[in-house]
């Protein structure tokens, strides 16, 4: 975890030339505070001393280094991500500063979610420390990326000697630093796994006061169904006696839109019977895979990339897999609601499945073997119902996430399109009610200390913004925009301005 200050107005140079003569570095005033705990709003001022808030309230005769004007505007805390996918962004220099998230007001990531983290822990952390990074960032170590470790792609039950070798991975990266385990069981090498399996390794996790983060088995109606994946969730939980969070929940498809409303009732009592279950989500209704993990049959994957394309050249195995391809089409909602967004081929980015299929004169499923075994696409996959979304939304254990990858506007117009849309437009959910999803619930639940809440003695990870114009710009056409915000630099502080990318 990277302890330096994340202040997303106020860049760090301000900070630095710390004028030990007065009384505060910095007081936000005036600002509309939304402290993160839920509580309702109130007009107050903010003080941060060094990188830590010191007071919340009255300001007036307080000195200070410097000071923003917040009047009209919108003060939270900074806010926390549980899932991202920003390891390769964060180890780039050229991407460290990790704008995508800060031009959003998020001031802290987690990632290594979906089962796939960085192998080292230790190491990926103190590289992150060392070069500096633009915001905090705290890591899970992957179930995924554990098992490819020790037992390939192979889809086999692990021997004894397996199955320690890679409790002893978790282990390490526990003590390295690791905020949790996550898991990717929809996806391979993740989905050869089984229950008891993971339960082993989460209980690694547990012994370390780790969580569980999981993108689900099943989140539509592919293999043991959304439900049932609920289920097992909750049992991992009670089993290896962590928190379990779900990631990005959705009820994906037709086959299982609606059920939102039996998912809430099986987590709220589990809540209810002691197993602490929450879970993340990003407002959209498209979500981001890839062509093979949306459509290929997971037998088909196991053995790794070679075995995939013997697989799909194979004639005798072709009426098989042309068959559950066409059923995982039909799920997703056909080829129209597959939108390739990011591929090696250029010609297919921006187009729909159904359009290249038309362009290629042959069937959807024939298209997407060939995209696949030239190389695969990224794909949103447009599979959620509004109202799902909005039930979803509406749960106090609900935290905010953009799950962010190349090709989905989420992953520059999450925060500011949740505000936009479901606080100020159609009023979903309460403006507090919001800010805490995004902020005091990810940190609880990440076990983050001192941050997520307005509050003296917590880290002055703060975000401004314009309740007018804050809002997300990124689309499915231009997904790499970033929000209209409220940027202030420390010469302008006084006279803060719109800027733009
Ligand atoms: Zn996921």
């Amino acid at each position: 975890m990277k302890r330096s200050l994340s202040f997303i107005l106020a860049a760090s140079t301000l900070l630095a030339s710390h004028a030990f003569a007065q009384d505060l570095d910095l007081i936000i005033r005036g600002g509309s505070l939304i402290d993160g705990s839920g509580s309702p709003a109130t007009k107050t001022d903010i003080g941060i001393r060094g990188d830590r808030i010191v007071l919340v309230g009255n300001s007036t005769g307080r000195k200070s280094q410097r000071e923003i004007d917040a009047t009209g505007l919108v003060v939270t805390p900074g806010f926390i991500d549980p899932h991202t996918h920003t390891a390769s962004d964060l180890s780039d220099p050229k991407r460290s500063r990790n704008d995508a998230y800060l031009m959003q007001g998020v001031t802290t990531v987690a990632t290594g979610n979906d089962g796939d983290s960085p192998t080292a822990i230790g190491s990926t952390l103190a590289k992150w420390t060392q070069q500096g990074i633009g915001t905090n960032a705290a890591l899970f170590i992957g179930q995924g990326t554990v098992r490819r470790e020790v037992m390939g792609m192979s889809d086999a039950k692990p021997t004894a000697e397996q199955l320690d070798r890679m409790k002893t991975l978790v282990d390490t990266a526990m003590k390295e630093g690791a905020i949790g385990i996550s898991t990717g069981l929809y996806y391979a090498p993740g989905s050869f796994a089984s229950t008891e399996e993971v339960i082993e390794l989460a209980r690694i996790a547990a012994q370390h006061g780790g969580v569980y983060d999981t993108h689900m088995r099943d989140e539509s109606s592919y293999s043991i169904g959304l439900l049932a994946s609920v289920r097992e969730t909750i049992r991992i939980g009670e089993e290896a006696h962590l928190p379990v969070m779900i990631s990005h929940i959705k009820a994906l498809g037709a086959d299982v839109w609606g059920q939102s409303k039996d998912v809430i009732v099986l987590i709220d009592d589990a809540r209810k019977a002691g197993v602490k279950v929450t879970a993340s989500q990003y407002p959209y209704t498209a979500s981001g895979t890839s062509v093979t993990a949306a459509l290929v049959p997971r037998w088909a994957e196991a053995g790794g990339d070679g075995a995939l394309l013997k697989n799909l050249n194979d004639s005798r195995l072709r009426p098989r897999l042309i068959n559950e391809m066409n059923q995982n089409l039909t799920r997703r909602g056909g080829p129209d609601s597959l939108l390739m967004t990011a591929s090696r081929d250029k010609t297919i980015v921006g187009k729909t499945l159904a359009t290249i299929a038309r362009e290629r004169n042959e069937s959807p499923v024939d298209a997407a073997i060939e995209i696949v075994k030239s190389g695969g696409s990224d794909v949103a996959s447009f599979n959620m119902k509004e109202s799902d979304i909005e039930a979803f939304m509406g749960q106090s254990w609900v935290m905010t996430c953009s799950d962010g990858s190349e090709g989905h506007p989420r992953k520059y117009g999450t925060y500011p399109r949740k505000l936009r849309q479901y606080v100020y437009e159609k009023h979903v959910i309460p403006r507090e009610f919001a800010i805490r999803s995004s902020t005091s619930l990810p940190a609880e639940t990440l076990g983050l200390k001192d941050r997520g809440l307005l509050k003296p003695g917590y880290f002055a990870d703060v975000l401004v913004f314009d309740p007018k114009t804050f809002n997300e710009r990124a689309t499915y056409q231009q997904p790499e925009f970033s929000p209209l915000a409220f940027a202030i630099s420390p010469s302008t502080a006084n006279s803060p301005s719109t800027t733009g990318p």
